[in-house]
């Protein structure tokens, strides 16, 4: 198990056999690659960390409030723009979104769990629908503002 055992010996935990947290590169930093194979829909693994009450790097929002801490696992995963994993923070599990091959790393999309980020950063996933500066869900950029002000202002309606 990745996690200290005063977590407990839940099934689902991530196994050291499945999962490593490994160093990726300079830009990205570490992230948690898998080395068993995941069909779409499978649950990867359960999440388990310390609530914490402010937002850190390594932390998932849990609610408004609260924050997990996961050292161990889920604190290291890789954003992508178009993800492999999706976190169900209720339930504090891990679901592959598509198969995944073994031996690549796990990507979340960080404004899934996150309504404010510990920090942006801009994004080189290289998908095709890239958002290019990655925020929290509730951090919107500039041009979205203004948007959503012009549209709010009713002079957006013709
Ligand atoms: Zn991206």
């Amino acid at each position: 198990m990745l996690y200290p055992d005063l977590f407990g010996k839940d099934p689902l935990f991530p196994k050291h056999s499945d999962f490593a947290v490994v160093f990726k590169d300079e830009v990205a930093g570490r992230g948690v690659i898998t080395y068993r194979a995941l069909a779409k829909g499978e649950i990867v693994a359960r999440m388990a960390g310390y609530v914490v009450h402010e937002i850190r790097q390594h932390t998932l929002q849990l609610t408004p409030e609260t924050h997990l801490y996961d050292p161990y696992f889920s604190g290291f995963f890789l954003h992508s723009c178009a993800p492999n994993i999706s976190l169900n923070m209720a339930d504090l599990i891990v679901v592959a979104l598509r198969d995944i091959p073994a031996n690549s790393f796990l990507y979340m999309d960080y404004a899934e769990t996150e309504d404010v980020l510990f920090k942006q950063f801009p994004c080189s996933c290289g998908a095709s629908n890239c958002r290019g500066w990655i925020t929290g869900r509730k951090e919107l950029l500039s041009g979205e503002i203004m948007q959503s002000e012009y549209l709010h202002s009713g002079r957006a309606l013709r």
